[in-house]
């Protein structure tokens, strides 16, 4: 029976107002061809306008963890709003951001002490920046401003955030207007920049860091930013163990803050509340978004530690960075009830389960285009290759990330997938990262449609 909000939603599509809305990251055409309305969403699945159920393999956009449809964070979000819809952080606080800020210090790895509270992704980025910017300008290095970051990353859609970035398309149109902030290598074990096998080369891409920190100059330098595991830029890089221990050590010795990502991989994503704990990682700067309400609301969150902090509070100096939405109770009360979610159902725990059965899954499959299958958790990618001994690339305009997306959709499973941040260099990239609640039969169905997506397009290509 349709209800009164997909009838509303209907005649929408009708007058045309779909053609109102700017569609983020999509031509016009395809939106207009092909954007569902979506109306309503549980579990793992979200359905649209006409009734049609898709099975949802990338959690919103890697954000809803903790699935569709909990009772509990809407509850806690329509309190919120009766209570006290908003407040400006900068002369008070309300108490979900309080006791949110609490419960991310007791299960943030490091030592933390203080949370900033924003609104999304790119914009704790970009305060992450200007953090380690007026931090070193208290130290008395007022040269230090660049941020290093890795070629193969996604750090957000603003300029700050995009000149990190090292996802080439992304960038492009937009050169110009970016900072010039130098680049690493990202630790891409299935091309080797160095040619070895995957344990070998985690202590030389690390160097590679020192090598541009000297080559740049350290006192230019304020912070390091990495995505522990790359997301969306790499399809779920995931680093050897020796790399991040030595990047912790060559920041130290220079000087230079390191600044963890864990925007996509935070929240339970890769197997761990956080995944710099894979490697007992402590940044100095730990930047949070997406799965921190699970999808509920907007909140982003960069928790900082003591030695920032420190010098901060030493020299009584104001952080000169605000934003209206900061902190906002309702998102923060979301915040809560999803950390809650993650803790008391041990969707780590979970992840690390359902992200190596469906791997094991993947790479059982036999369709000679999957060069490799990777990630930790339900963070997993697959990297498309013309030749699975060579591994060469697709053609710029072979589209297989792109069409094997696309066939999963008309079978009612939605991926991510596309080229990656060095297009040139690597396969196209698909990208399976659903909600943390995932069943087996759920990621038996996409693993089943990505195999006949697969051999649906195969034919165009080899
Ligand atoms: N950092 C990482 C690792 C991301 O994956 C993203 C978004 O995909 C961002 C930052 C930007 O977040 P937002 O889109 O909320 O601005």
């Amino acid at each position: 029976m349709i209800g009164f909000l997909e009838k509303d939603a209907k005649s929408s599509l009708s007058d045309g107002r779909k053609n109102l809305i700017w569609p983020h990251m999509e031509t016009f055409r395809n939106y207009e061809e092909k954007a569902l309305i979506i109306v309503k969403a549980d579990g793992c699945t979200y359905s649209d306008i006409n009734g049609r159920e898709y099975l949802d393999g990338i959690s919103g956009v890697a954000n809803v963890n903790a699935g569709y449809g909990r009772k509990e964070i809407a509850n806690a979000v329509k309190n919120q709003v009766d209570i006290l819809p908003f407040n400006f952080s900068s002369y008070s606080a309300s108490i979900p951001s309080l006791e949110l800020a609490e419960k991310l210090i007791n299960i943030l790895p490091g030592n933390m002490s203080r949370i900033f509270f924003g609104t999304g992704g790119a914009e704790a980025n970009e305060t992450a920046f200007k953090l380690a910017r007026q931090y070193q300008c208290l130290r008395g290095e007022k040269g230090r401003y660049r941020i290093i970051s890795r070629r193969i990353s996604y750090h957000g859609g603003t300029i700050g955030a995009m000149s990190a970035t090292g996802f080439v398309a992304r960038r492009h149109p937009f050169e110009p207007l970016l900072l010039n902030f130098p680049k690493t290598d990202a630790a891409y074990t299935y091309r080797c920049s160095y040619n070895h096998n995957h344990s070998d080369c985690g202590l030389e891409y690390a160097r590679d860091l020192e090598r541009v920190i000297k080559l740049e100059g350290a006192d230019s330098i304020s912070a390091f930013i990495a995505e522990p595991i790359v997301g969306f830029a790499g399809a779920a890089i995931v680093p050897p163990p020796e790399y991040f221990p030595l990047v912790r050590e060559i920041c130290d010795k220079y000087d230079i803050l390191l600044i963890s990502d864990e925007i996509i991989t935070g929240f339970a994503r890769t197997g761990k509340m956080f995944a710099s704990e894979h490697w007992n990682l402590k940044p100095d700067i730990l930047t949070m978004g997406k799965g921190i309400t699970s999808g509920y609301s907007p909140l982003s969150a960069v928790a900082v530690c003591d030695k920032v902090v420190d010098e901060f509070s030493e020299s009584e100096s104001v952080f000169m960075h605000g934003i209206t939405y900061g902190a906002h109770p309702v998102s923060c009360a979301a915040g809560i009830s999803a950390v809650d979610i993650y803790r008391k159902e041990n969707l780590a725990e979970r992840s690390v389960r359902q992200g190596e059965y469906l791997r094991r899954h993947l790479k059982d499959l036999d369709n000679g285009i999957i060069g490799d299958v990777r990630g930790l958790g339900l963070l997993t990618g697959i990297e498309f290759v013309k030749n699975t001994e060579t591994k060469e690339p697709f053609k710029m305009d072979e589209q297989v990330g792109k069409l094997v997306t696309s066939k999963a959709m008309d079978k009612g499973v939605k991926l991510f997938g596309g080229k990656g941040g060095e297009p040139e260099f690597m396969g196209d990239l698909l990208i399976v990262c659903p909600p943390l609640t995932v069943t087996e039969e759920q990621l038996d169905t996409i693993v089943g449609v990505i195999d006949d997506s697969i051999k649906d397009v195969k034919s165009s290509f080899i």
